[in-house]
Formats: structure tokens, sequence, C-alpha cells
């Protein structure tokens, strides 16, 4: 079956017991058992639960997975793909990358003696030249939260594999709908759930997919003996946001691809960066590897620091709030929200300017997202 179909129908049929045609939202925390071990494969919800079992297959499906996990947090995933490692074992991360990703890294496994390389992903040969014999992960952020850097997963998996290291791809901005990992060679794909899979700004999660059985029963353990796992109604609004997945991603990328054009001919705009755009550094590469360019674009007006956290305050359908890939029109200013854990040396190094503002573009009609911008761009001058 095609993606679209996949995304409503995978992992999920009519409840046997009523017909419902939704997935029950099974409030247990224990099953009962006949015997002590006889059961029907549910014993405490932690480890099983079949509303999260219906989620996981779900992704699993999108993401051309054979596995997949689900968790209460985007980070809480990371944080499970993390203990695979053990003290000694080395990271090469992408340096563009989410905020809270760099503060799980470098505030929580580093005291463990976890070390990460923290090197400019773009160009690929940079991730090689970081590469040790202590090196089990290449960790990879594409488009990465703010700056959208593309990044090759072909080719950064190819040079991973030949050095024996696990490539893991977050792929929460471009979603499976425009990018399936897995596929150009990738091993784990981590998602927060909290942004497009789930869509509406309604809940918090995570999840991990891959296809290789000894990494997923690793995680599994892991997700089990931690104990970091979603809620029922949560696995719920994630399964609910995923069957409009296709069509909300369309809109997305039909708006911001609108939204990009109209800000790199903006005589007030001093940089802009959208893979759609024909001259952004990664169009090419994320023209191979993305079936669309994704809702997201990061903008620093003329002006500098003050012009640009006033044109914040100005839009009335954007709204000035942390997260991003819900149906409404969302912008953050990275170095004071998002990416605040980031220490100023670090983001200099990343290229990350204090000014930039980042826009996650919803489903509203064009025509008022474009006003908004435009109007609130004049109203901050
Ligand atoms: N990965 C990316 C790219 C993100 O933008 C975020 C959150 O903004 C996360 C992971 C963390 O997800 P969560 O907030 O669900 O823990």
């Amino acid at each position: 079956m095609r993606f679209s179909t996949r995304a409503i129908h995978a992992g999920q049929s009519p409840d046997p017991a009523t017909g419902s045609i939704m997935t029950p939202v099974y409030l247990t925390s224990t099953y009962v058992q006949k015997a002590p071990g006889d059961h029907k494969g549910y014993e405490y919800a932690r480890t099983q639960h079949p509303t999260r079992a219906a989620l996981e297959k779900n992704l699993a499906s999108l993401e051309n997975a054979e596995f997949g996990l689900c968790f209460a947090s985007g980070l809480a995933a990371e944080n499970t793909v993390l203990n695979l490692l053990k003290s000694g074992d080395h990271v090469v991360s992408c340096r563009d990358l989410y905020g809270g990703t760099y503060r799980l890294f470098t505030k929580v496994w580093e005291k463990f003696g976890i070390e990460f390389s923290f090197v400019n992903a773009f160009d690929v040969r940079e991730i090689e030249k970081a590469i040790r014999k202590e090196t089990k992960q290449i960790w990879l952020e594409t488009p990465s939260n703010p700056q959208l850097t593309i990044v090759d997963i072909r080719a950064a998996s190819e040079i991973a594999h030949r050095h024996s290291v696990q490539v893991v791809v977050d792929n929460t901005f471009a979603t499976p709908c425009l990018q399936q990992p897995l596929d150009l060679g990738a091993d784990i794909v981590v998602h927060s759930t909290t942004k497009y899979l789930g869509g509406h700004s309604d809940v918090i999660g995570g999840a991990i997919l891959t296809g290789d059985a000894e990494t997923h029963e690793q995680l599994k353990f892991y997700q089990n003996s931690v104990g970091a796992v979603p809620g029922a109604l949560d696995c719920f609004l994630v399964l609910r946001g995923t069957k409009t997945l296709a069509v909300r991603m369309e809109r997305h990328c039909q708006n911001a691809g609108i939204i990009a054009e109209f800000l790199s001919g903006h005589k007030d705009v001093k940089a802009i960066h959208y893979p759609g755009l024909p001259d952004d550094p990664g169009h090419a590469v994320a023209k191979k590897q993305m079936s669309g360019f994704g809702g997201m674009i990061s903008v620093e007006l003329e002006g500098g620091m003050e012009r640009n956290l006033r044109f914040t305050t100005k839009t009335k359908v954007f709204s000035l709030a942390e997260s991003l890939g819900g149906v409404e029109s969302l912008l953050g200013h990275p170095m004071s929200m998002t990416h605040a854990a980031i220490p100023a040396e670090e983001r200099a190094k990343a290229g990350l300017p204090d000014s930039l503002i980042r826009l996650s573009v919803g489903i509203e009609d064009e025509a008022d997202l474009v006003e908004d911008l435009d109007r609130a761009i004049l109203e901050s001058r």
C-alpha cells in the first residue's frame, strides 16, 4: 500500500470486541492473567500497550522500518538511542541541531564518559575526519533545527558503514512523508512526534524506528527498563495525527514555498534558509533525498537583534511560541528559546546568528500568512 493509505490504516484494524473503527484508548496499567504467564501478550502497560502498539506499527510502516518504539517525548526517544552507548564511546554529530539534543549530549551523557564531536555535516568529509576507533554513532538532523542545513544521508551512511558506525537520523523536520532515512542507508530514525506527526500542538511524544532486529531488541529493553513510555491518550492523538500527515505536509510545503519566495525577494530580509529555494546550499541534495522541502524556514531581517525581536511581537497569525509542526503557524527566536542551551561560542561555530527567527509555517490560507509577515516586517522597521 502507498504512503497516504498506510498513514491511515497501518497498525490499525477495527476493534474485534465492538467493531470500533478507531483504535481504543486503553486506559489500563495492567492485564488479567488466567494463570501466571497465561495471558494475551500483555502483562503490564509500561512493557506492552495496545494503543501504543498500534502507533508503533503505524510509524514503523511510514518509515519503511521493521520495528517501532514510542516514547513520552522526542528527547526520551533520543535518550534511549544513547543508551546503546557505553563509557568511552564517541559520537559524531552535526553541529546545527536542536538545542535540547545538544544539552542531552553535553550535560547528561558527557558526564558518563561518552564523547561528542560536532561537525559541519553539510560537508560529509567533515564527518569522516571526525571518526575515531571509539566512534559508535553518527547523529544527523536534516533538515536541521534551526538553520535547515541539509546533510546527504546516503553519502554520510556510506562513510559511517565503512567504519562500522551506526547512523541515527532525527527526521522530525522532514517526517517520513518527505524523507525516509532508512531507505537512504541510515540505521535508526528518531522523531519528536510532538511536531508534524502529532500535527496539532496538543501532545508531547517521541519515536524510534529501525530495520535491525538486534538494535530494536536492545532499544526495547531500555524502553521497558527506563520506562519513559507515552500514555494511551498521547498515543491515540499521534495516531490520529498521522492519518492526515500526507495532506498536511503537502499544504505545509506549499505554504512554506510561497512564503520563502516572498521573503527572499523582500528588501528587508538579510538572510533566508529554506532548502526549496534554488540558491539554497542544500537545495540539490534536498531535491535528491526529499519529496518536498517542508514547512520550516529561518530568516534574519536587516536591522540587527532589536529589529528581529520587534518583528516577533508584530505578527498576528504567526504566534510566538516554542515548538513547530502544528497546523497553526508559529515563530520563535532560537537564541533565547529553543537553542538557549547552546553556548554562544558553539552557536557561533554553527554560524547561528543571534537574531535568527524560525518560522513554522502552518496550513492556514497562504495569503493571510504572507500579509501577516509583510505587515509585521513593516511595523518592525
Ligand atoms: N528533535 C528536534 C528536531 C526538535 O525540534 C525537538 C524539539 O523541538 C526534539 C527533537 C525534542 O522533542 P520533544 O520536545 O518532543 O522532546
